[in-house]
């Protein structure tokens, strides 16, 4: 099964999806994290589509180490991997389709039976009284926690924060045991998210997720070793050496690759086995909510170490909501997401709403 062309596909420039033609008529698809969608859509059609046109689409391994190495300098992080990981869902789809097989299928099986997701806010601007409305709410449809983003990306402690207010409230709301995540998205010096951290402690908070700068491998030793709440990081990491890293250096407790970023099914099985190697726990970053989505629950139901619960995207997306872009959704049932029994992802891409809002 030859590829004979890469698709690259921008919607509004928001989503960024990838379709994998065949010489035999099957097409596979996957999903890019579309953070600039322009400059991932140049990735996926000037570098990597000529690397794959006329290759065994069934090579999936020799495939990623082509997209990785020979571009390498462009990389490795960032927009390379991201379009890497676009190509390589796609190519399981596609080998998916080929066989007949669901991908969970493909990568060992059903471990467990469906994904468990929580509800993740990515408002910055209600106050904690909304948080904690809207909390109860996602707790009586059945997700298994919630997320807050609640203070300002990237700012040490030099910007907006409601962290231990909203926390406060959304507790107040849904009674103990019910898991509360905190993400501050790189928003402290060391010294205040160890104050921050024993403030959620005492709120029970499961887990606090990037509260130093990304790469700081020390000071996330430092802290992890500190507090007891436990810390989670890895959507900025793409590739299992930097997981490794994250792991031996940093000392986080949880880790959190995305498959839309770090490269794809192929990387993201083997981040898992590092996982499983140093016993650390994953519950995977994930924004999209269509093919990422999908991609994400294949390998949550196939592999031991996603034990704690998906993330789960609950903002209005106008394209999503409005306008279905897909015709076989796959949705949270009870918070639980269960892949589709069919070949491949199970999931398909509706053409003509894809023509309608397609800027690339
Ligand atoms: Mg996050």
């Amino acid at each position: 099964m030859i590829i004979t062309e890469v698709e690259s596909i921008v919607l509004l420039d928001r989503l960024h999806f990838v379709k994998v033609h065949t010489d035999e008529g099957l097409v596979g698809i996957g999903e890019v994290s579309p953070m600039k969608a322009s400059v991932t859509h140049s990735v996926v059609t000037t570098v990597l589509a000529p690397l794959l046109v006329g290759e065994e689409a069934t090579d999936i391994e020799r495939l990623w180490r082509r997209m990785y190495t020979k571009p390498f300098k462009l990389g490795p992080g960032g927009a390379q991997l991201n379009a890497i990981a676009g190509v390589d869902i796609a190519l399981w789809d596609l080998l998916g389709k080929a066989t007949g097989q669901p991908v969970y299928k493909l990568l060992g099986g059903k471990y467990r039976s469906g994904t468990k997701v929580y509800a993740s806010s990515m408002s910055r601007s209600l106050t904690p009284e909304q948080e904690a409305d809207r909390a109860l709410s996602f707790k009586e449809q059945g997700f298994h926690g919630y997320k807050i983003h609640s203070a300002t990306p990237w700012m040490h402690d030099d910007g907006f924060d409601q962290t231990v207010a909203t926390v406060t409230a959304v507790r107040e709301s849904v009674g103990d045991g019910f898991p509360i995540m905190v993400d501050v998205n790189n928003a402290y010096y060391p010294h205040t998210a160890v104050k921050i951290a024993r403030a959620l402690e005492e709120l029970g908070v499961w887990h606090f997720e990037e509260p130093l700068a990304a790469h700081d491998y020390e000071a996330y030793a430092r802290l992890a070793d500190t507090v007891d709440i436990p810390i989670a990081v890895g959507e900025q990491e793409y590739s299992s050496w930097q997981f490794r890293d994250l792991i031996t250096v940093g000392r986080v407790d949880i880790l959190q690759p995305d498959v839309i970023k770090c490269g794809g099914i192929t990387e993201l099985k083997k981040i898992a086995v590092l996982a499983d190697t140093y016993t650390k726990p994953i519950t995977v970053h994930n924004t999209q909510q269509t093919v990422g989505t999908a991609a994400h629950a294949h390998v949550w139901v196939s592999t031991p170490a996603c034990v704690y619960p998906q993330e789960y995207n609950i903002e209005h997306n106008p394209i999503l909501d409005d306008t279905p872009i897909w015709t076989n959704p796959l949705l949270p049932v009870d918070g639980v997401i269960t892949p589709h029994e069919l070949p491949g992802l199970g999931v398909e891409l509706d053409d003509a709403v894809i023509a309608r809002l397609r800027t690339a």
